[in-house]
């Protein structure tokens, strides 16, 4: 049975993959180990009926069910900090097609002990179910938007700003641009009704999927334009000229107005930061924002992102919240002037990145690793990175898919980096 928790929990097609069946057993494993959860989903076609055997599950464990209704993952994952449990029902930014389940305890993912123990019970099968007379009770949680919103309101200041928000059709349809007009705000919504279908644009919130949040921008003379993705973890952004602002950019944008003493980023992320950063302490983890609010929990830090565009702010809570991120970068462009100018201090270094299908990864990567070795010290994390004087090199082998990745960061040799780890890689797979 498919029911392997991956760095965002389970995911995969709805109703082949993902099937109520397991849905049950899902919130009978988790029912067994928490008493209290409450369980929320995004607009996704098969979000409820994944919702009603999780809940199904979840009561035949005997567990107190509330249930918050359409809501963004970082509004669920706060409840989850005052109410022991959160499952979201949510397959992020991935196609519509698609749906999962991801759990929250304290206002963060559950860490990899948590998720073993859940995937042991999963797995074997090995649930309590309550006796006929203790099985739970269901109830309505109305009050997380109401919530979540208050705590960004009272974390924000007002503005007045013209802000075009895109939210795909997805769950910050139902907060951001509440919210942003709550600060003072004027603003344009694009593709904010929520739809399963997600007709306006694919979820995930890159370059290409965002031409008409940008040409919009141009055209209404908007200050920034917003974007999150399906289930608003996740937030990326369009300066006042429509121009995309690329993952590294924003996470120094936001880690150099954040930082005092620690912050934590994945490997994969920019040399920008190291440089705008002096005298801060930049940890650098496993690719996946789950590794990322690991790190920051046992460093203390005061901000975690991932080039993605899940950006953590531990004041909130170690879920990446893409409808505080929006509010928070509103106001620092309020307070410091044109967001392209701003962005302008940050420099941006040549990155080139691909991917080669490949079977057996394992056996790939130890043949790179040898052959890596030979041109500088290796860290192997996730996957290896070589540092060199002018850049470095990751390579490492897809979690979700049959592929290596190859990462290049250098300022002047990043083509010539590159045709280097390339042929490795390919050598490697051949
Ligand atoms: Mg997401």
């Amino acid at each position: 049975m498919f029911s392997k928790f991956g760095s965002s929990g389970i995911r995969g097609v709805a109703n082949t993959e993902i099937t109520p069946q397991l849905a049950l057993n899902f919130g009978l494993a988790v029912g067994s180990v928490y008493r209290e959860v409450v369980i929320g989903h995004d607009p996704r076609i098969a979000g409820e009926m994944i919702e009603h055997a999780v809940i199904s599950g979840l009561l035949s464990a005997g567990c107190k069910v509330l249930r918050a209704g359409m809501v963004p993952t970082p509004t669920l994952a706060l409840t989850s900090k005052v109410h022991g449990c959160g499952i979201m029902i949510t397959a992020s930014h991935n196609p519509a097609r698609y749906i999962g389940m991801k759990v929250f305890k304290d206002g963060m993912s559950l860490d990899t002990g948590q998720q073993e123990e859940i995937e042991d019970l999963l797995e074997n099968e090995k649930f309590t179910r309550a006796d006929w007379e203790e099985t739970g009770h269901l109830d309505v949680f109305g009050t997380a938007i109401k919530e979540h919103s208050e705590i960004i309101l009272k974390n924000t200041g007002s503005s007045d700003l013209k802000v075009v928000v895109d939210c795909g059709c997805g769950a910050a349809s139902v907060i951001t641009p509440y919210i942003l007009r709550e600060m003072g705000c004027v603003v344009i919504t694009l593709n904010s009704q929520p739809d399963g279908h997600f007709p306006g644009r694919q979820p995930e919130p890159i370059d290409e999927n965002l031409k008409l949040l940008k040409s919009t921008v141009k055209a209404a003379g908007a200050d920034l334009g917003i974007a999150h993705d399906g289930d608003a973890d996740r937030m990326m952004a369009v300066d006042d000229q429509g121009r995309f602002v690329s993952g590294d950019k924003m996470l120094a944008f936001f880690a150099v107005r954040e930082a005092r003493k620690a912050i934590a980023v994945p490997v994969d992320t920019s040399r920008v930061v190291d440089d705008m950063l002096n005298g801060i302490k930049i940890s650098r983890t496993k690719v996946g924002d789950v590794y990322v609010a690991e790190t920051l929990k046992k460093i203390k830090g005061e901000f975690g992102g991932e080039p993605s565009g899940a950006w953590i702010f531990p004041k909130i809570s170690l879920c990446p919240d893409g409808i505080y991120a929006a509010a928070k970068l509103v106001e620092i462009v309020e307070h410091e002037g044109r967001f392209s100018r701003l962005l302008g201090s940050i420099p941006e270094y040549p990155v080139k990145r691909g991917a080669f299908p490949c079977q057996d990864r394992k056996k790939a990567m130890t043949i790179i690793a040898e052959r890596l070795e030979r041109l500088g010290e290796m860290d192997t994390l996730d996957g290896i990175r070589v540092d060199i004087d002018d850049g470095w090199i990751l390579v490492r082998p897809s979690g979700t898919e049959p592929k290596i990745r190859i990462t290049v960061e250098s300022q002047d040799r990043c083509e010539e980096l590159y045709e280097k780890a390339e042929e490795i890689v390919k050598g490697a797979i051949a």
